[in-house]
């Protein structure tokens, strides 16, 4: 298949295009490297069956595809809320070119939606049925609305066009690829441990969150994709397992084997208490399940910052 991945050069997207490439695929990416990185995609490069275009998608793209990945959007806090305006417009008007692509052309689209469509979440673990707590001014709303409206048009494109979407939100996913200066905690934590610098704790830490790694998240999308024809979900991809923001630091710490001191640091606005995907939807009608444990997989992100930083 051709097949257009947005956001091919990010950290997930990046991923994702070499998967697809495995599994024998003409792969396209479209990004305008606002976060991500040429590096990232450089080794597909040789690989006559991919193609790497530099395109902003809020403007309108015209090419021909059988499936379409919509991953671009800038994910980390403080990279989307550098230019909170252009985040908005990436999710909204990203997406209406988007399906504007897919309806034309026919192409199946799944759209890369976020745990953060929860917002600060009463329901724990999050369901897809709930519909999620939002402050729809605060500084998170350019990324939190901006999913929110995409799935809107999703799903309206659905109604009014019939155009075959595939809906998933990922919960906080982490492994190698992701940027030095990313900004969220794995790779904040990580870097900092390794440099022996402070690890930078937001709050007290007792705020939680449920980390999937990479591969798993990948192999979620790729199910979802291909599923059976009328199943939109949206569906939740994430791994179930809660940690504090605390235990992260101490586990990261152990695996580095570094002296590091934690220092604290003022809780950003709006940052949610707790967050864990229930994920017996995708179970159900996906059978999938992430295999990878939170140990395994941060040592396989240590060992890749290490190198970045060797
Ligand atoms: P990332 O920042 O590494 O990747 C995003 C990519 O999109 C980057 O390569 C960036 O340059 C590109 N991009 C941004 N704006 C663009 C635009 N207007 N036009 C074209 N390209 C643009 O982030 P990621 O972690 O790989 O996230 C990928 C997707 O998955 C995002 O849509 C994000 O919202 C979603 N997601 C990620 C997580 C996570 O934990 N990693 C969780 C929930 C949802
Ligand atoms: N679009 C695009 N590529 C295509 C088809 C459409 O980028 O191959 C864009 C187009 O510029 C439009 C948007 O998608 O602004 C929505 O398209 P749609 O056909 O749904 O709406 P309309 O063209 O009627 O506004
Ligand atoms: N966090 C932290 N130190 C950092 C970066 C993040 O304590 O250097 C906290 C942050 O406040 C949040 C959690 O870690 O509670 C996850 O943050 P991240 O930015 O990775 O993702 P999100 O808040 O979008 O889930």
């Amino acid at each position: 298949m051709r097949i257009l991945v947005t956001g091919g050069a990010g950290f997930i997207g990046s991923h994702l295009c070499r998967r697809l490439l495995a599994d024998g695929h003409e792969v396209l990416s479209a990004d305008n490297y606002f976060t991500g990185s040429r590096k990232n995609i450089h080794e597909f490069l040789a690989n006559p069956r991919f193609e790497a275009l530099r395109h902003d998608i809020t403007s309108p793209l015209y090419v021909e595809v059988d499936q379409i990945y919509n991953f671009a959007c800038p994910a980390s806090p403080i990279h989307y809320q550098q230019d909170p305006v252009q985040t908005t417009k990436t999710s909204v008007q990203g997406a209406i070119n988007m399906l504007g692509l897919a309806k034309r052309t026919g192409a199946r689209i799944l759209q890369a939606s976020t745990s953060e469509v929860y917002g600060d979440p009463e329901v724990h673990p999050q369901t897809e049925a709930y519909w999620g707590r939002v402050n729809p001014i605060g500084l998170r709303g350019c990324y939190d609305e901006g999913k929110r409206c995409a799935e809107t048009l999703f799903f309206d494109y659905y109604r009014q066009h019939a155009t075959d979407i595939k809906v998933v939100r990922i919960f906080n996913t982490y492994g190698p690829g992701m940027q030095l200066n990313d900004g969220r905690v794995v790779s904040n934590f990580i870097v900092q441990a390794l440099r022996g610098e402070d690890i930078t704790l937001y709050g007290d830490g007792s705020q939680t969150r449920s980390f999937c790694y990479v591969s798993d998240l990948v192999e979620g999308v790729v199910r979802m994709m291909n599923s059976a024809p009328g199943f939109t979900g949206p569906v939740n991809l994430g791994n179930p397992v809660e940690y504090s923001i605390v235990e992260i630091a101490e586990i990261i710490l152990d695996l580095c084997r570094s002296s590091s001191k934690l220092t604290l640091k003022a809780l950003p606005e709006d940052d949610p208490r707790q967050r864990q995907p229930d994920i017996g939807l995708a179970q159900q009608q996906l059978g999938w399940t992430p295999s990878v444990a939170l140990v395994d997989g941060l040592r396989e992100t240590i060992d890749y910052f290490k190198r970045m930083l060797a």
